[in-house]
């Protein structure tokens, strides 16, 4: 079982594994890697190849961090046969898989963790003119974007939807870049020539979060610029502007699309139950019901009895939960109920702030304690030793230069 020299090409040899594994997010590699530690074959097939480290991807949109560190390559994982290519179909009474290509795959255990994806909500022209974040591709772009509206030497606005974690943070960082890293690296821009407008259905940004956190967060924004549109949805996007649902109009050059996401799994056969959010339902042992050795885990999933957020830490959790389920399995014991351990919720609000509600009781911090438990924990879940010295080395040289070496000029 060779894991080295990169991920194999889907159409490969593809002999039966102990433990095969669709998707190689939060949920998948940390499943992957548990049952290979317990010391079962697996597969893990991944139509990236690579895991992308989403709490930081708005890092890398605003050009705060290079690409390379959110991207964990997945042939890296030791004891795991690596596979690239995107299950089209899983046959969940066979535990096997098709690819696009046409190839297949067979496990004993079947795992199912193939994330979730942008949700538009048919919203007219989002599709077409709204950027998502979602993978490192996503985040590419809107640097990009941002990088041409820069060179255009115009005054501009963007446009954020979504005032959730994700909408919340990219708009902190951008706030930050140019109010305070682009002047100092183009002399002849101004952050007073951009706007960033956020717009979200809800009267508060941060839904999730208590009001203390949500008022401390809108404040901070504020104070750095940022116009909130609370209690209003957006209604069209079109080219150079966003339409809400009250009619009036905004001038958008950049608009990033942060109001939601939906699971996508493959097709399944038979057609397991799923909400109307496209998660599959699962039961307590994290399984789908009628299939005792195929799990979904992770953004696809839920347990209708006790839906989790589409979180990394549920994600994360539950991979290993199911590598220590197929351990026991294996000793002809049944997986035990999975239960999640609530290590609270954070975000990022700008360079020196952030909001945390920590533990199960979501004990609220905010200001700079908060600011440096988020870089500490967000450093320490990297999966990788080397991304994790990269991303402190780009914080440090950020906060004392107040430049990134990663915008250009
Ligand atoms: C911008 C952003 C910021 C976030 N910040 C935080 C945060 O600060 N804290 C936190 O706890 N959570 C955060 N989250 C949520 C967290 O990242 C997700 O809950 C977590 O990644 C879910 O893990 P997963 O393994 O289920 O799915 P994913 O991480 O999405 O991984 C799914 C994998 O499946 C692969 N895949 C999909 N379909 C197929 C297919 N058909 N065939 C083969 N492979 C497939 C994909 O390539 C991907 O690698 C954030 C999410 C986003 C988008």
């Amino acid at each position: 079982m060779g894991n080295s020299g990169g991920p194999e090409p889907a159409g490969a040899a593809t002999p039966d594994s102990d433990v095969l594994v669709v998707g190689g997010g939060f949920a998948g590699l940390y499943a992957a890697k548990t049952a290979a530690h317990r010391g079962l074959s697996v597969t893990l097939v991944d139509a990236q190849g690579h895991q992308t480290f989403q709490p930081l991807l708005y890092q890398v949109a605003s050009g705060l961090l290079p690409v390379d560190v959110v991207d964990y390559p997945l042939h890296e994982v030791p004891g795991v046969r690596a596979v690239q290519g995107r299950v089209s179909a899983a046959d969940l009474e066979g535990r096997s898989v098709t690819l696009e290509d046409g190839s297949a795959l067979r496990g004993d255990s079947l795992i199912l963790a193939t994330g979730a994806s942008v949700n538009f909500y048919d919203v007219p022209g989002a599709r077409e003119h709204a950027l998502p974040l979602y993978r490192d591709t996503d985040a590419l772009a809107i640097k990009a974007r941002l990088l041409d509206l820069i060179a255009a030497k115009a005054a501009f606005d963007v446009v954020v939807v979504g005032a959730g974690a994700t909408g919340v943070e990219v708009t902190g960082a951008l706030g930050d870049v140019v109010r305070t890293v682009l002047p100092r690296t183009y002399p002849d821009f101004s952050g007073e020539s951009v706007t960033i407008h956020v717009v979200d259905h809800a009267s508060a940004p941060l839904a999730h979060m208590s009001t203390a956190s949500q008022a401390y967060a809108q404040r901070v924004l504020e104070q750095a610029g940022v116009v909130f549109h609370l209690g209003s949805n957006v209604a069209r996007v079109d080219e150079g502007s966003v339409t809400l649902d009250g009619g009036a109009s905004m001038r958008a050059d950049m608009v990033i699309w942060a109001a939601g996401v939906r699971a996508r799994p493959p097709v399944m056969s038979p057609a397991p139950a799923a909400g109307s959010d496209g998660r599959v339902a699962i039961d307590s042992t994290l399984r789908i019901p009628g299939h005792p050795r195929v799990f979904c885990i992770g953004d696809c999933a839920a347990d209708p009895a006790h839906p989790l957020p589409q979180l990394g830490s549920v994600a994360k959790q539950q991979g290993i939960h199911v590598g220590h389920s197929l351990g026991r399995m294996r000793h002809g014991h049944e997986p035990k109920p999975f239960s999640y351990r609530d290590l609270g919720t954070m975000a990022m609000l700008r360079h020196d702030r952030a909001v945390v509600e920590a533990g199960r009781h979501h004990h609220q911090i905010d200001g700079v304690a908060a600011y440096a438990m988020w870089l500490g924990l967000h450093a320490a879940l990297l999966p990788d030793d080397h991304d994790r010295v990269e991303a402190v080395h780009a914080w440090i040289d950020e906060a004392t230069t107040k430049r990134s070496r990663f915008l250009g000029a």
